[in-house]
């Protein structure tokens, strides 16, 4: 079979918004190959490669992520390795690194990113700011294996993962910038129940009945690892914005902003902590 004729069956095959889209990513991972590729070389046959396109195509219409099908996610230009283990980094929290290198730290920051999952955020801070000290964390070992491979495949000298459940194993350390991308899902919300997020671990999703308990521990537990002042910036659901900021200003934080994502909704919210 071609090129073209395994790209239109597999777009059958699939039945969604993001069929023609999802062929293309999973054919490209298996060939090796950029998208421009299957197009100036849409008549090539697939010769014994297309049995195992079929398979892939096979897991995507059972629901299966096309990162968990490839094994990787682009995220701030770095190709992150991703397993069931963690959370499938999303392009909306591209905002949440963007937010961070705009402002102004001191070149030699100390950031802290909780909750690192596949290590998306403290992997592209750490890579865009060689001077930073990043470190990052994450309850699960599992996870923290994934965001170690993608530190050294990177090559980041300036990140350290450390197993801690929030703050639990970071007693004495202060920080410049506390950042999380925490889980923030309601219980019982019915996102839960289809797409991706079926694939990914409940604990990196599910926070709680209002999907906001572990908001709330970062909250109050970020005043105590900062060194006199310091900023946090959390990344939320679209309709959380207003609650984010009564926990931060209930806290003590200042300068309590929200800020939207690429598509205009409420994505992240910060706070500037200066000891009272
Ligand atoms: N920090 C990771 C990410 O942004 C994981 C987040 C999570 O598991 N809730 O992708």
């Amino acid at each position: 079979m071609k090129i073209s004729e395994a790209l239109r069956w597999a777009q059958n095959q699939l039945d969604s918004d993001t069929a023609r889209l999802d062929a293309e990513v999973l054919l490209c991972h298996l060939l090796g190959v950029g998208r421009v590729y299957l197009f100036t070389h849409d008549d090539q046959d697939l010769g014994r490669q297309l049995n195992t396109f079929k398979k892939m195509i096979e897991r995507r219409r059972c629901g299966e992520p096309v990162a968990h099908i490839t094994g990787v996610r682009e995220f701030w230009s770095l190709p992150l390795q991703v397993t069931p283990a963690t959370l499938i980094p999303r392009p909306d929290t591209e905002t949440l690194v963007e937010w961070c290198l705009d402002q102004e730290l001191p070149a030699t920051a100390r950031v802290l990113d909780l909750g690192t999952g596949t290590g998306a955020i403290a992997c592209a801070l750490a890579s865009e700011r060689p001077g930073w000290s990043v470190t990052a964390t994450d309850r699960s070992r599992e996870a923290l294996e994934v965001a170690s491979r993608n530190k050294t495949q990177i090559g980041l000298e300036n990140l350290e993962l450390v197993n801690s459940d929030w703050f639990g194993s970071l007693t004495g350390l202060r920080f410049d910038l506390i950042v999380s991308n925490p889980p923030y899902i309601a219980e019982g919300d019915e996102h839960l129940s289809s797409g991706d997020v079926r694939f990914e671990p409940k604990t990196a999703l599910v926070s709680g009945v209002s999907g906001l308990d572990d908001i709330l521990i970062i909250a109050a537990g970020a005043c105590e690892h900062f060194d006199g002042t310091g900023w946090l910036a959390l990344e939320h659901g679209y309709d959380q914005g207003e609650s984010v900021r009564d926990i931060l200003e209930n806290t003590g934080y200042r300068a309590v902003e929200t800020i939207q994502d690429l598509a205009g909704q409420d994505r992240i919210t910060v706070g500037f902590w200066s000891q009272p």
